[in-house]
């Protein structure tokens, strides 16, 4: 593994860091005050290339490899989880989704608007009675000539209420030769497709979060990705690498905590001198650093393996487990190195700790990556 970045990869991350200055920062508390980033920035994202990397030119992408990807996603994530996430879904999980599982047809109709942000895409797996067991989803899809008919509900889905697109995952006929859950692409207008927006989420306030109720939706066959029954194994691919990207989402919240906790300490005085000096303040410091570089090299690994064509998906839950409780520690020691100041939404730490507690949930609890890791090592599954 080469731990030296390329040219291309250099310059990638210094656009990421100018974007996030630009377009971002300047916005953090007021969206997330307001509950909501300006949707804007999704088209903003996909004229700078950010939602295209890693898929191909031919299909509006921007190429690039997945340490260019983890780059980005990290800087994004400094500068605001809610907007890193909306790339981690919309481009992480539905468009190289399509990318890798799709008929030709479904990524000419889909991956040009994905990849310019002319169009949203969301990812519906959990349900309200299914999230860790998402295998077990009850979301049915039936087959009525050249359609299906699906019949259910979706919980919790990131980029939700704006999105154009569902990568929807439904079980389809149990009919002998039928079983088991296929991948379907609905666009979001389908008549019988209804969205609420969930409010007073703790973190990731900026984000559309939305429930979506699926009652008589008619989808022709084509949109199915995928053979039939093989839903399960599109999400699953889809969420190794996902989990990847949240992991280098984490890393990016880690460094924000450290350098905000650095630059405070150094300018805040107690006891007649900056609280740097003080050696449980950098105690505190020096944990978030350690926390920081871990997490990095652990993501960075998934990104390496993925881009060798070599086995990933162990790694990458070590990543996202290591690297999501690494960003909620950090998160936590920047927040007491502000004090009181910390508690409040003028100083950073407080949101990033609210933005970091989630990524032990989502694409699978830290409980889940436990179990990931010792299906892998022993052989025997605790499912
Ligand atoms: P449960 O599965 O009910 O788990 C509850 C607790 O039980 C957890 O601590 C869990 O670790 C533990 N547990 C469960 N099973 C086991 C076991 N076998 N062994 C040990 N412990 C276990 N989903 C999508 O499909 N698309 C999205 O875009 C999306 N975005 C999200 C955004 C946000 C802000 C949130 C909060 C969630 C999002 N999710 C999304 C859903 C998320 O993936 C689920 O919340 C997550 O998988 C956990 O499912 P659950 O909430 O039903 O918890």
């Amino acid at each position: 593994m080469n731990l030296e970045l390329s040219e291309e990869q250099t310059a990638v991350r210094q656009l990421a860091k100018d974007f996030v200055a630009r377009e971002i920062a300047p916005h953090v508390i007021e969206w997330d005050r307001a509950e909501s980033v300006d949707r804007s920035i999704v088209k903003k994202l996909g004229e700078v290339g950010f939602l295209g990397l890693t898929i191909d030119e031919e299909y509006g992408g921007s190429g690039g490899d997945h340490l260019a990807y983890c780059l980005v996603t990290e800087e994004l994530g400094r500068g605001d989880s809610s907007v890193r996430g909306i790339v981690s879904v919309s481009l992480g999980l539905v468009a190289k989704t399509i990318a890798y599982w799709g008929s030709e047809e479904q990524k000419r109709q889909w991956l040009p608007g994905l990849t310019s942000g002319e169009l949203v895409g969301c990812f519906g797996l959990t349900e309200p009675g299914t999230g860790s067991d998402a295998g077990n989803l009850s979301t049915k899809a039936v087959r009525e000539g050249d359609s299906y008919v699906v019949n259910g509900s979706k919980m919790f889905i990131t980029n939700g209420t704006w999105a154009d697109v569902v990568l929807l995952f439904a079980r389809t006929n149990d009919a002998p030769g039928h079983k088991g859950v296929s991948a379907f692409l609905v666009p979001t207008d389908t008549p019988g497709l209804s969205r609420r927006t969930i409010h007073g989420k703790l973190g990731l306030r900026g984000q559309a979060t939305a429930e979506l109720v699926l009652e008589d939706v008619r989808v022709p066959a084509s949109a199915m990705m995928a053979p039939e029954g093989k839903g399960f194994s599109v999400a699953m691919s889809a969420l190794a690498k996902g989990r990847m990207s949240v992991a280098a989402g984490c890393v990016g919240i880690a460094q924000a905590a450290l350098d905000a906790a650095v630059t405070y300490a150094t300018e805040r005085e107690q006891f007649g001198k900056a609280i740097a000096g003080h050696q449980l303040v950098q105690e505190l410091i020096s944990d978030i650093a350690v926390d920081v570089d871990a997490a990095r090299l652990l993501t960075w690994r998934v990104a390496d393996l993925i881009d060798r064509g070599q086995p990933f998906t162990t790694e990458s839950s070590k990543a996202k487990l290591f690297a999501s409780e690494a960003a909620v520690r950090a998160a936590n020691n920047a927040l007491q190195v502000f004090g009181g100041y910390g508690y409040i939404d003028e100083y950073p730490a407080g949101k990033l700790l609210r933005d970091a507690r989630v990524m032990t949930l989502y694409e699978g609890t830290s409980q889940i990556q436990k179990l990931v890791i010792g299906r892998a090592l022993t052989g025997v599954s605790a499912f």
